[in-house]
């Protein structure tokens, strides 16, 4: 086979699922699945509705955004185009577990998304793989070519620009600093990309404040290398030496930080380079925080100008824009992190997600949410997080303070 064949044959696999005949069903059962009229009605009055003393606020901007409205569609999409075939998922199509078990449903199988097994090897020419919203690592797309799947690739665009940016960092010899989340999936992707064409660029993934003050402290006066590569062990790549790789930075960020942070460190690694070299030419950086984790943050301390007396965040407990808006809500008034409407499981009890212990822990607010007293309620849900989990969890609220789910839903 030619270069050029083999060229074709491997953009063959890339497979276009978006064909209008199947489109069209799609967009119904995903509506069928996933939307709310009760909360479009909601939306467009304002965000909030009112029953006797009880008031429910939504946030401006919530649920799913336009990369995983996308991913789903694919998902189902491919259902529908390989009826017959073995489909597969890299991990999860989003972080709601509503929405995978949708998938699961349909026979979407998901493949492990930390490390490659042998189901990869067993893959062949008439399987399926999806790869998830947050992309996957190079490894993997390598692998799946090598494989010869057909690949339905619902990686969002603007996780791709951050591929861009950390792409071209290590083409001009520059380690990426990355802020986010190991472990997670996009960072992990990202990652792979900041090892360049060549796969010989570094990076370093760094999570806090505390992480950034270690990185900056060893940049400007040395340290002990063993316990920094233990401190940071799975958050850098391979060979990365902090004596030889820090020498230019450039900082990329995992798209759902919370984005006050991420400035933050940004600043601090540009001051850094500043102190130790008298000017930043050393130094770049790229806001890659997605439009649409931005809009939920935003519109989330638009929500919190209200008097509430409790907020409800609604989605996976693994999803990264979800837990940043509890972070900022539980800074204000009492936050619940819920998975849906099932957590409040009456006034006296919620099962809320402790971001911090990264437990469920049951509390008790028989006082908060009295029948007897006028209440506000605010909630916001992730980007990953579909309409019916908010309707559901607003209908609850209602139910909760003696109003019927069909009151709540002729609002
Ligand atoms: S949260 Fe942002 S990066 Fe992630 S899928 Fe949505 S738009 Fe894309």
């Amino acid at each position: 086979m030619t270069n050029t064949q083999d060229k074709d044959q491997k953009k063959r696999k890339r497979v276009n699922v978006r064909r209008p005949d199947v489109m069209e069903i799609v967009e119904q059962e995903v509506a069928r699945h996933y939307t709310s009229s009760l909360v479009e009605k909601v939306k467009a009055n304002h965000g909030g509705v009112t029953i006797g003393n009880t008031t429910v606020i939504l946030a401006q901007q919530f649920g799913f955004c336009y990369g995983v409205e996308r991913a789903i569609d694919l998902a189902y999409a491919s259902r529908r185009v390989f009826s017959e075939n073995n489909i597969y998922l890299i991990g999860e199509i989003i972080h709601n577990p509503e929405v995978n078990e949708q998938l699961e449903e349909m026979k979407i199988v998901s493949l492990p998304w930390q490390q490659m097994d042998e189901q990869y090897d067993k893959l062949g020419t008439d399987d399926v793989v999806i790869v998830p919203a947050f992309g996957a690592p190079i490894s993997f797309m390598e692998k799946l070519e090598k494989q010869g799947v057909a690949v339905v690739d619902t990686t969002c665009g603007d996780v791709m620009k951050v591929w861009r940016r950390v792409n071209g960092y290590a083409k001009n010899g520059i380690t990426s600093i990355i802020h986010g989340k190991k472990g997670h999936e996009e960072t992990r992707a990202t990652a792979s990309r900041a090892l360049g064409k060549d796969k010989d660029g570094h990076y370093l993934v760094v999570l806090t404040l505390d992480d950034t003050d270690y990185v900056i402290n060893y940049m400007l006066n040395g340290g002990d290398k063993a316990a920094f590569l233990a401190r940071f062990s799975g958050a850098t790549s391979e060979n990365f030496d902090p004596d030889a790789h820090l020498e230019q930075i450039g900082v990329a960020n995992q798209t759902t930080m919370l984005k006050s942070e991420t400035e933050n460190i940004q600043k601090l690694f540009r001051e850094a380079i500043i102190n130790r070299d008298g000017k930043d030419e050393k130094f770049q950086v790229f806001d890659t925080i997605c439009g649409a984790t931005q809009e939920r943050q935003d519109a989330l301390f638009q929500l919190l100008k209200n008097d509430m007396d409790a907020l409800l965040v609604v989605g996976g407990y693994n999803s990264s824009n979800t837990t940043h808006l509890v972070e900022i809500g539980q800074e204000h008034l009492p936050t619940f992190f819920i998975r849906n409407a099932s957590n409040i499981e009456s006034l006296e009890r919620i099962i809320h997600f402790d971001i911090e212990q990264k437990t469920l822990v049951p509390r008790s607010y028989s006082e908060l949410l009295d029948p007897e007293k006028k209440i506000i309620i605010g909630i916001t849900a992730g980007a990953s997080c579909p309409s019916n989990l908010i309707e559901a969890t607003m209908v609850r609220v209602f139910e909760l303070r003696g109003i019927k789910k069909e009151t709540v839903l002729t609002q």
